[in-house]
C-alpha cells in the first residue's frame, strides 16, 4: 500500500507546515492516526508538474487539489485529465490546481473528463478571496472538454471548479466564530483520514429545543456551505431578534462532515469511496456515525426535541427536498410556514420544493424519521450568484427567528 503510506507522510508535512505558517490564537485541531485499511479510493499522486524549458509549472500539492494526469501537447497547451475517486458516482467533475511561470506567457488549457462531462464553471484566483470566473471557456460537442487559456501572472494562478474552502479554511472559520459568539465548541468524531468532525452549539437556552445544521458532506458543494455560513451567523446576530431566538433554541452546526473529500478534491465521496448522504440508515463510516451518535445523545442528555434540521448542499439549481411525512413533528407546520416566508420574498421566481419519503438513507429523512424534526435539504444553485445565496440564506434565518417566536 504504497499511496497511502506516502499519503501519510505528506499528510505529517502538511500539518507541520500549516502549523508554522498559522501564528495566530488559533490552534488547527489535531488529527489523529489515519485509518489506511479503510481508504477505499485511489488517492491522486500530490506534485509539482514542471515544463522547466516552456517556463510552465503546474501543481496539485495542496489541499482540494485535484489532477489525475497531465500532459504537455505543445509549448503552451496542456491537456489536464480529471477522474473520479472510485466509481459508480454523481456527477460532479471537480478539479483544482495551480499553475506559474513565465509572466505574460498564454498557456492553453484542456480539462479531460474521459468518462464525464464538464460540469462547473472554472474560476480563477491568486489569493482564494476575489475568484472570478475564467473567460472563453469553449466545450467540446460532448461536453467531455473545456478549454480555455490563461496568462501567467508573477503571481501563482489558483484554478478550481467552485471557490476553495478547504477543511483547514473551515477549521478556521469555526475557531473565530465559536470564539466571537462564545459558542461551545468540540470534537465528536473523526473522519477516516483522521481529521476531526467539530460540533459548534450555542449555550443561552435550557436546551429543550434545538435546531440542527449540517453541511459539506458533498465536498464541491461550496454555495451550500457558504449558504450556511451566512444562515447561522444571521442567527447567531447581533439582534433583538437573534438574542431572543438563541434564550430559547440550542443551535447545533456541524460545518465540515466529510474533510477528508473536501482535502482530497474528491467530486463526492469519503476516503471510505461513500456518498456519505446515502449512509443515513447504516450508519457503516465514522463520519456519519459521529453526527449520529453526537445527536442522539445531546437529545438523551438534555430531555431536549429537534425542531428544526436544514442539511446544506449544492446542485445545478435551488431546490429544498422536504419530507413527504410531517404530521408527527416536534413542531408541525414548521417547514411549511418557513417555506411560505422565503417564497413571500421570492416574488415570482419561487424556490421549487420537493418532497420525498422519510424512509431514505439521507439526512433529512432520518432527522424526520429518528429525531421528529421537520427537516429538509437546502441546495443551493452551482451557479446561484453568491450576493443572492447569502442574501437568501440570510431572510430563511430570518424568516426562521420568526416562525419560532
Ligand atoms: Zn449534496
Amino acid at each position: 500500500m504504497k499511496v497511502n503510506y506516502s499519503f501519510f507522510y505528506l499528510t505529517l508535512i502538511s500539518i507541520v507546515i500549516s502549523s508554522c505558517a498559522i501564528k495566530r490564537q488559533v490552534v488547527p485541531f489535531k488529527t489523529t492516526q489515519i485509518d489506511r485499511d479503510a481508504i477505499k479510493i485511489e488517492l491522486q499522486q500530490k506534485q509539482v508538474f514542471a515544463f522547466k524549458d516552456q517556463g510552465v509549472f503546474f501543481s496539485n500539492d495542496f489541499p482540494s487539489a485535484r489532477i489525475n494526469q497531465l500532459e504537455k501537447e505543445n509549448d503552451s497547451t496542456y491537456s489536464i485529465v480529471i477522474k473520479s475517486e472510485n466509481r459508480p458516482i454523481n456527477p460532479s467533475p471537480w478539479f483544482a490546481f495551480k499553475v506559474w511561470g513565465t509572466p505574460h506567457k498564454n498557456v492553453y488549457i484542456n480539462l479531460k473528463y474521459p468518462e464525464d462531462k464538464h460540469r462547473y464553471e472554472p474560476k480563477i484566483t491568486t489569493n482564494y478571496v476575489d475568484w472570478k470566473n475564467v473567460a472563453n471557456v469553449k466545450l467540446s460537442a460532448d461536453k467531455k472538454q473545456a478549454n480555455f487559456k490563461v496568462q501567467l501572472l508573477t503571481d501563482t494562478l489558483i484554478i478550481a471548479a467552485q471557490e476553495i474552502i478547504s477543511a483547514a479554511q473551515s477549521y478556521q472559520w469555526m475557531d473565530k466564530f465559536a470564539a466571537e459568539k462564545s459558542l461551545n465548541k468540540q470534537i465528536i468524531g473523526y473522519s477516516i483520514g483522521g481529521k476531526p468532525i467539530i460540533a459548534l452549539n450555542t449555550t443561552k437556552s435550557d436546551g429543550k429545543k434545538i435546531i440542527v445544521v449540517l453541511s459539506r458532506q458533498h465536498p464541491p458543494e461550496v454555495s451550500g456551505y457558504m449558504a450556511m455560513v451566512e444562515f447561522v451567523e444571521t442567527l447567531t446576530g447581533n439582534t433583538e431578534e437573534a438574542r431572543n431566538f438563541l434564550k430559547n433554541y440550542e443551535l447545533v452546526i456541524i460545518p465540515m462532515i466529510n474533510p477528508d473529500g473536501v482535502d482530497e478534491g474528491n467530486w463526492r465521496h469519503s476516503f471510505a469511496g461513500v456518498d456519505l448522504n446515502r449512509d443515513w440508515t447504516d450508519f457503516k463510516q465514522p463520519e456519519t456515525r459521529a453526527v449520529k451518535e453526537y445527536l442522539l445523545n445531546m437529545v438523551k442528555q438534555q430531555n431536549a426535541k429537534v425542531y428544526f434540521a436544514l442539511d446544506f448542499h449544492s446542485t445545478y439549481s435551488d431546490v429544498l427536498y422536504t419530507n413527504e411525512d410531517r404530521n408527527d413533528t416536534n413542531k408541525p407546520g414548521l417547514v411549511n410556514n418557513w417555506v411560505k416566508g422565503l417564497h413571500d420574498f421570492e416574488g415570482s421566481k419561487k424556490t421549487e420544493v420537493k418532497p420525498s419519503g422519510n424512509g431514505g438513507n439521507v439526512s433529512k429523512a432520518w432527522l424526520g424519521r429518528v429525531l421528529n424534526a421537520e427537516a429538509l435539504t437546502y441546495e443551493v444553485g452551482d451557479n446561484t450568484p453568491r450576493p443572492y445565496l447569502k442574501q437568501k440564506a440570510k431572510k430563511v434565518a430570518e424568516v426562521l427567528m420568526a416562525e419560532l417566536k
